[in-house]
């Protein structure tokens, strides 16, 4: 019987309520086989993730302060689940020994770990399904990639008969410690589940249906995409449209399995599919997706052009401090690195003053309030004017375009723009385009 991997997200978990119509959702399909599961999220708009709550905890132990009031907040969370719908498990006395084992091992992963754990032990109790721990079979290697041996090794525990139960989000590093993926990161362990298991679909669970094509907090009902390819969605992912994991690609885009993105709210609404190739469509662009918080580092020296190897030992100065970068726009006598804030944290100070030393530019400017919008869509090459429609639409709301840049396969358009305008400006682009 071909098998399909559903993961819950969080929001499709947060309280009993939402557990009906996860477990409604399993019955209603008998291959329905994998579940991978988030920690509980948000109830409402002002509310704590569970991850965020353990997190919490894990910086007050740092700290050397006490989690017991924190830790009671995350007790009552589960206790409410649990209680509400009556499953027979011994609530108490797993959430004591899970307390107990984050004050022992207290690693930052082990304890923002534990909301899926606790998550896939009730719900592998209440369905009476078999509960694998990814701790012991899922491995991720220190860059984050899936070894081959790791999806044997799972697909055999994953496989077998009945219903089984994962949690997402972790597994365990070569060394056997428990390590997580980043945040969102339960849509790649279902993922990753999928090719064990050699599934026919891999279906995410969440509180939308599918894709948008652009954020729905930031433009009013957005056109709903019905088809992606894997690299629209890796490139709108990354780009901010964390409806999933940018990285949940990788391990079913090699063996093409599609991934279904649908609504735990509206099982039978409508819902978006990625896939490795979408027929050739009308549509110039797929989709809009923007991030905050860039910095853009530019300098400028001239005859910068003759001077070999310059641009290798600018980025050489952001490889030695460890920080990844997005972009390199580069001009005859500049050259700009486009890096997220994140990345570079309290290091600014140090990689400005050995550009300084090392390089002595003419002139180095930084902006430190950056933000970046991608346009993406396999339309966008056929269009004539493409980038100058969207150019003008800003110019026509007072945007100024601070960068711009035109990949080289022109299936993603960059721009970067004031921190202020960037509402405005993914409004300003998905007007332009919407057709
Ligand atoms: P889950 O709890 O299921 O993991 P997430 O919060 O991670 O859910 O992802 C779903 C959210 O992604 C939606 O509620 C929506 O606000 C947000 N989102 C951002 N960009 C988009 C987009 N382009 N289309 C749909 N949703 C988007
Ligand atoms: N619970 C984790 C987070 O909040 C992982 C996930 O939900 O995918 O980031
Ligand atoms: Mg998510």
């Amino acid at each position: 019987m071909s098998l399909k991997v559903c993961k819950f997200g969080g929001s499709s978990l947060a309280d009993a309520e939402h557990f009906l119509k996860v477990r409604a959702i399993i019955n209603s399909d008998p291959e329905r086989k994998v579940v991978v599961v988030s920690a509980p999220g948000k109830r409402f708009s002002d509310d704590v993730k569970i991850t965020d709550m353990l997190l919490l905890c894990h910086s007050m132990l740092e700290q050397g302060l006490d989690i017991a009031p924190v830790f009671q907040k995350i007790r009552t969370r589960y206790k409410e689940i649990v209680q509400d719908l009556n499953i027979d498990i011994h609530i108490d006395a797993l959430l004591d020994e899970t307390e107990n084992d984050m004050r022992t091992i207290a690693t930052k992963d082990f304890m923002a770990s534990r909301g899926e754990y606790l998550c896939g032990k009730i719900i592998a109790t209440w369905l009476g399904a078999r509960f694998v721990e990814p701790a012991e079979f899922l491995q991720i290697e220190s860059n984050g990639l899936i070894k081959e041996e790791t999806y044997e090794r799972l697909g055999e525990q994953l496989k077998g008969d009945g219903l089984v139960v994962m949690p997402g989000f972790y597994g365990c590093t070569p060394a056997g410690k428990v390590k997580t993926f980043s945040r969102g990161g339960s849509d790649i362990s279902g993922a990753v589940a999928a090719r064990a298991v050699r599934a026919e679909l891999y279906e995410n669970w969440t509180d939308v249906n599918g894709f948008m094509m652009a954020d729905p907090r930031l433009v009013e009902n957005p056109k709903h995409i019905e088809t992606l390819t894997y690299k629209e969605l890796r490139e709108l992912a990354y780009m901010g449209a964390n409806v999933l994991h940018d990285e949940s690609i990788y391990p079913v885009s090699e063996p093409g399995i599609p991934i279904e993105i649908k609504n735990t709210n509206d099982p039978d609404g409508s819902f978006t599919r990625i896939v490795a190739r979408r027929p050739k469509d009308d549509r110039i662009v797929t989709g809009i997706a923007g991030r905050k918080d860039f910095y853009l580092i530019q300098i400028e020296k001239i005859l910068m052009n003759k001077m070999v190897g310059f641009g290798r030992r600018f980025l050489q100065i952001f490889e030695s401090h460890g920080v990844n970068f997005e972009h390199a726009p580069t001009g005859i006598d500049t050259m700009s690195v486009i890096v997220r804030k994140e990345f570079i944290g309290e290091q600014l100070p140090s990689i400005l003053e050995e550009i300084k030393r090392t390089l002595q530019p003419d002139r180095l400017e930084v902006t430190d309030n950056l933000a970046l919008i991608a346009t993406v869509g396999q339309g966008m090459i056929r269009c004539v004017g493409f980038a100058g429609r969207l150019c003008t639409a800003l110019s026509k709301r007072g945007i100024n375009l601070q960068v711009i840049d035109l990949g080289s396969t022109q299936d993603n358009m960059i721009v970067g723009v004031e921190l202020n305008d960037f509402e405005e400006a993914v409004r300003a682009i998905y007007e332009e385009f919407e057709q």
